[in-house]
C-alpha cells in the first residue's frame, strides 16, 4: 500500500474524470471522483443498504465475511472506471466542441502541464487505439489486484484457481443485468491500454484508491471468491450507482491535480456523506 506522501504530486492527478466547458476548460480529476465512488460505496453500505442486501452482496461475491465484502466492494467501486485512464480518452479533453481560443488555450495549459507531471499523452497528431474504458477496466484490473501469473497476454484470463475471481469481479464491474463481457472484446480493448507508461499512472490510480478505502490491493482474491456472474447484478448496479453520485459538477466546484493527498481524501468522504444524505437518508 503506497504511503500518502507517495501519492502527492504524480502524474495520475492530471487524468480529468468529468470534463465542464461551459466556461473554458474545468475539470475534475479522475482519481478525485474514484476515490468519492468508493467513500459512496461505504456510506451506501453503513447507511442505505439492508442487513439483506449486504448479506446478498457479501453471498454473491462469496466474501470471506461481510467486513471483506464491504471493504471489497468499496475498492472495486472506486477503481470500475479504471479504464477511463487510457491515452486516447485522456488527451481528448474538449475535444469534439467548437473549438475557441479559450478553450485551445486551456487545453495547451492543461497538456503543458499534465506532460511536466509524466503523464504519458501521445503527440499530436498520433493514431491512438480506442476502446471502451469498461472493456479496459476489465482488461488491465486483474494484473493490478493480485494475477502476477505469468505467460498471459492481452488480457487473457490465468488459469491459477485462486485468480478467477478477480477476472469474474472485473468482467461484472460496469455491467447491468446477467451479460457477460466477451473475452475477444477485452483481448480488443487491451490494444487500447496504452502500454506500460499507462500500466504504471493506472497502478497508481489503483494504489490510491486501495489507500483511501483502506485495503491492499494484491489481498483482493482472499477476500472474495466470486464465480457466478449470474449473482452479480446487484453488485454492479452497486458500482453504478456509486459511480453516479461521484461524478464531479462544475457548479459545486471541481477539485484540482495541485490538491494534497490528505485535501483529495477528506473532500471525498465529504463529498459521500452530502451525496447520501441528499438521497432522504437520515444520519
Ligand atoms: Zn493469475
Amino acid at each position: 500500500m503506497s504511503k500518502p506522501e507517495e501519492l502527492n504530486s504524480i502524474a495520475y492527478k492530471w487524468c480529468w474524470g468529468t470534463i465542464d466547458l461551459s466556461d473554458g476548460l474545468g475539470w475534475n480529476p479522475l482519481i478525485a471522483e474514484m476515490v468519492t465512488a468508493g467513500s459512496v460505496t461505504l456510506e451506501l453500505w453503513d447507511r442505505v443498504l439492508s442487513p439483506r442486501q449486504r448479506a446478498d452482496l457479501a453471498d454473491g461475491l462469496a466474501a470471506q465475511d461481510e467486513q471483506s465484502a464491504r471493504v471489497a466492494v468499496a475498492f472495486l467501486a472506486g477503481v470500475s472506471r479504471l479504464g477511463h485512464a487510457n491515452p486516447a480518452r485522456i488527451v481528448a479533453s474538449g475535444a469534439g466542441q467548437q473549438s475557441s481560443p479559450v478553450l485551445d488555450r486551456a487545453r495547451m495549459a492543461w497538456q503543458e502541464q499534465a506532460l511536466r507531471a509524466g503523464l504519458p499523452l501521445p503527440p499530436a497528431g498520433a493514431r491512438v487505439r480506442r476502446a471502451d474504458p469498461e472493456h479496459i477496466t476489465a482488461a488491465v484490473l486483474p494484473r493490478l489486484t493480485g494475477c502476477d501469473c505469468a505467460g498471459y497476454v492481452d488480457g487473457e484470463r490465468c488459469r491459477d484457481q485462486d485468480h478467477q475471481g478477480l477476472y469474474v469481479a472485473a468482467y461484472a464491474l460496469n455491467r447491468h443485468g446477467a451479460d457477460v463481457l466477451h473475452a475477444d472484446t477485452v483481448a480488443k480493448a487491451y490494444r487500447a491500454t496504452g502500454g506500460p507508461a499507462w500500466d504504471a499512472v493506472r497502478a497508481a490510480l489503483v494504489n490510491a484508491v486501495a489507500h483511501h478505502v483502506g485495503i491492499d490491493p494484491r489481498r483482493l482474491p482472499r477476500l472474495i471468491r466470486p464465480t457466478d456472474p449470474t449473482r452479480l447484478t446487484a453488485f454492479g448496479r452497486l458500482v453504478s450507482q456509486c459511480n453516479g453520485l461521484s461524478r464531479g459538477d462544475a457548479s459545486g466546484g471541481f477539485a484540482s491535480p495541485h490538491d494534497t493527498w490528505e485535501t483529495v481524501s477528506d473532500r471525498a468522504w465529504l463529498r459521500a456523506r452530502e451525496a447520501v444524505s441528499r438521497m432522504g437518508v437520515a444520519g
